[in-house]
């Protein structure tokens, strides 16, 4: 058998999120335990969304948890470039030969007429997709359009009969009817490959032998593998591991639970303890023991004992393993060094000096006022927001408005932040200092504090959201059918009183 190859290929869109973490350390097992290899790739093909800044940040954060990857972006291998924006030229050529195998064509359906289609489908209680309309262009049609500079995509051709029939290590078998099958865009009008041509012709190349990645792809799967026969290659083999859950088993989601993996480093939580917590997720060692090193999670690894009932990823589980590793595994010694290492990491350190420098006259001085980018949420009450203008409902009201207009905010940077803000505090016609004091609280725990803004951007987003969701909680809380409202008023918001130019 051909050596076993797995690979993570996140798209760098964002925060590093725990999801990719627990995908890769099931691939990295998988690939050890068969003394095989595990690659990373970047999937960067959606121009838009990508960023180096995210990419950088993924594989640091992947690093700090020590899922170290064979071949890479950063590492070279035999199969390089892994960054799927320096291969275009590959998925233009793969196009290519499918168009002349008669396996693609060239679609120049325009956004207005696909959007009619879709209404008459939706009319009709027809399954939505394409309707095949540009499938039966003559040669000469389509020399013509191409000619006259029509832009086009490239679809595949997907039957309409028939079934498709789904293998995957964790399940049985499912059939799935072709003609629940969109004709998928393999390549977008601007010659970028969409994901499932650059995945599938890089994981032929990149010879995975094993695709295990999130269920949420696993519709995407008789898609992949129509690709995989259209080339005439062997497909891998197919792993789709259950989701991870909020509490309410609801699909992980930021608002719920912190997931950037920097927000877990941020709290002091060990790296080795977030892995073994991660290797809990559908899976558990034959002994049943909960605290375990990667090295022996290799050793006893096996595929077949992931549970598909959707594992809950329960940060107060968390806080109590890492208390067993900070109690159990960490000698004094260790404790001292590796808080240090937690507490005094420069380029951190380096951010808050400028705002604490001003204004401490002995070294004394600085913990008070810096002690909260080192705690966990600060300890408040309602009582820290009385205020002599604004009433407990308004605190929370600004509060949330704040968090949304937060999220919002395309990169997580002070003046960004700062414009946000600012924005919105003249939407609500309110004071920009009154907009601020329940965000100090809610971040510093005390208005006397340094620049909650530039507080804010030090912490992170998820940092900062957790603190907000907590202040909202102090508060009292939102029910649902206030929360409807402030989403009603906040929509109002942005459309009725456009931001001062
Ligand atoms: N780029 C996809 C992601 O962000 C990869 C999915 C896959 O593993 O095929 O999750």
């Amino acid at each position: 058998m051909s050596t076993v190859r797995t690979r993570i290929a996140p798209s760098p869109t964002g925060d590093p999120h725990v999801g990719t973490a627990y995908i890769a350390l099931f691939n990295l097992c998988f690939a050890r335990q068969h003394g095989g290899k595990f690659i990373l790739r970047i999937e960067d093909t959606d121009q838009v969304r990508s960023t180096r800044k995210s990419e950088a940040d993924i594989l640091a954060a992947l690093k700090w948890l020590q899922l170290d990857w064979d071949e890479g972006p950063d590492k070279g291998g035999p199969h390089a470039p892994y960054r799927q924006s320096e291969r275009s030229a590959i998925y233009q050529q793969h196009a290519q030969l499918l168009l002349e195998a008669g396996k693609a064509f060239r679609c120049f359906c325009t956004a207005e007429r696909l959007d009619e289609v879709r209404k008459q489908q939706m009319t009709d209680k027809q399954q939505p997709g394409y309707d095949g309309h540009c499938m039966h262009l003559t040669q000469a049609e389509v020399a013509t359009k191409l000619a006259a500079g029509f832009p086009f995509v490239i679809r595949m051709k997907v039957p309409r009969e028939g079934k498709c029939v789904v293998r995957d290590l964790l399940r049985e078998p499912v059939e799935i009817d072709w003609s629940q099958v969109d004709m998928q865009v393999l390549m977008k009008s601007d010659g970028l490959p969409t994901y499932h041509l650059a995945n599938v012709v890089d994981d032929h190349l990149m010879e995975i032998t094993h695709v295990i990645r999130g269920e949420e792809w696993i519709n995407s799967a008789p898609k992949h593998l129509l690709l995989y026969q259209y080339f005439g290659w062997e497909p891998p083999v197919m792993c789709h591991m259950p989701l991870l859950r909020n509490a309410d088993k609801s699909k992980l989601s930021k608002r719920k639970n912190p997931t950037s993996i920097g927000y877990y480093q941020r709290m002091g939580y060990l790296p080795e303890a977030v892995i073994n917590y991660l290797g809990m997720m559908g899976w558990s060692m034959p002994d049943g023991s909960e605290k375990f090193s990667v090295q022996e999670m290799i050793a006893s690894f096996d595929i077949s004992r992931v549970s598909l009932g959707g594992p809950v990823f329960d940060t107060e589980k968390l806080d109590w393993l890492n208390g067993r590793y900070i109690r159990e595994s960490l000698d004094n010694q260790q404790f001292i060094e590796r808080y240090a290492a937690w507490a005094f990491q420069q380029d951190r350190i380096s951010q808050m000096v400028p705002l604490l420098k001003p204004r401490v006259e002995r070294f004394a001085d600085v913990m008070p006022l810096a002690g909260f980018f080192l705690s966990s949420v600060p300890p408040i009450t309602a009582a820290s927001f009385v205020h002599n203008k604004l009433s407990a409902e308004e605190c929370l009201r600004l509060l949330q408005f704040a968090v949304w207009r937060l999220e919002e905010t395309k990169s997580w940077e002070r003046d960004m932040l700062e414009q946000s803000l600012v924005e919105l505090s003249q939407q609500l016609n309110v004071k920009i200092r009154d907009l601020l004091f329940p965000l100090f609280i809610a971040i510093a725990g005390s208005a006397v504090s340094v620049s909650v803004i530039d507080s804010m951007a030090i912490l992170g987003l998820d940092m900062s959201r957790a603190r907000i969701r907590h202040a909202l909680a102090v508060l009292g809380g939102i029910s649902g059918k206030q929360q409807k409202l402030l989403e009603k008023d906040y929509q109002l918001l942005a459309t009725a009183s456009p931001p001062a130019p």
